[in-house]
């Protein structure tokens, strides 16, 4: 585990808001960010049960999959991977996370997209407990009390001085996290990288307190949709600031907060922090998927 830090964005706003991110993103090379704290006690939870495999579920360019693929072989476990889409079973040369977990040493499971909706029922379990032998499951995006408690990990005392603490929404599970740690001068705001009203539900069952929102504009269409704007966004603010963004997650959040400033939804003298979740590692597909549609590609090395 490598330290995270908080670098302020050098970016200027009116009525003296100033953004700062934390780079949860550099918190691991290859498990990133939020996927790390989830993933923490569910680890050790396994190894106290003696455990010895992991399954998972994901989709094709999941940082789910590929996180749980580089912890479990680090910590010394078989990892079983269920991916959505039985198509893609010969193609794994071609989707740069599904080498990478495979490289790691997952092993699939490719399962057709009804399938894959029966998942967590028990007749599903069950006949993968045949197949795989006894398994810790770890659920799709990694979502559990034990992650929530993980992702309580990640404000730390020197954040007591923002008063804003932004991230972006998958699963809900992060952000639940940092509703639990947050400190009563901190409101948590959540951006949703997809549509549905279910969230605010789902946060409720792991989030204590009620100093949070989720503001449901900036999903660009939808999980994995992405357009021109938002590339350019990325872009631009990597140029700017050097901090890489990930189009799926962490870019719609920093493009959602830079347009609230914007609109003055902030009170002058904000101090934002912005959560950076990680999620790096699905650039490449996304750029082989935007160079088919002859998009630009997201720039975010050097
Ligand atoms: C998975 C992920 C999220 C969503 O986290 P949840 O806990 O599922 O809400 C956010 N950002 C990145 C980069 C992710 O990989």
């Amino acid at each position: 585990m490598n330290p995270v830090f908080n670098q302020s964005i050098n970016i200027q706003f009116p009525n003296d808001i100033s953004l700062t991110i934390k780079r949860e993103d550099l918190i691991h090379p290859f498990v990133s960010g939020n996927k790390f704290r989830k993933l923490k006690y569910n680890l050790l939870k396994a190894k106290a049960e003696n455990k010895d495999i992991l399954l998972t579920f994901g989709g094709a360019f999941s940082n789910h999959i590929a996180a749980v693929a580089y912890a479990g072989k680090e910590q010394g476990f078989k990892t079983i991977g269920i991916i959505r889409g039985d198509e893609l079973s010969d193609r794994i040369e071609e989707n740069p996370t599904l080498k990478f977990a495979q490289q790691n040493g997952m092993q699939f499971e490719f399962v057709s997209r009804e399938e894959y909706r029966l998942k967590s029922e028990t007749s599903f379990i069950e006949k993968m407990k045949d197949k795989f032998g006894d398994f810790y499951l770890v659920p799709e995006g990694g979502t559990n009390e034990l992650a929530v408690k993980g992702c309580e990990e990640i404000l730390k005392e020197e954040d007591s001085v923002f008063n804003y603490v932004c991230c972006a929404v998958g699963t809900g599970g992060t952000i639940s996290g940092l509703i639990n740690s947050a400190l009563p001068n901190q409101k948590i705001l959540g951006f949703p990288a997809l549509k549905g009203d279910f969230l605010n539900d789902e946060i409720r069952i792991f989030a204590k307190k009620d100093n949070w929102n989720l503001i449901s504009d900036y999903h660009f269409g939808g999980y994995g949709k992405i357009n021109l704007e938002l590339i350019e966004f990325v872009n631009a603010f990597f140029e700017k600031t050097k901090v890489p963004l990930d189009p799926i997650y962490t870019g719609k959040m920093v493009f959602g907060v830079i347009d609230l400033i914007s609109k003055n939804y902030f009170p002058a003298h904000s101090k934002i922090l912005l959560i950076h979740t990680g999620g790096l590692q699905g650039i490449d597909g996304m750029n082989i998927k935007l160079k088919q549609k002859k998009l630009p590609i997201l720039k975010t090395n050097d």
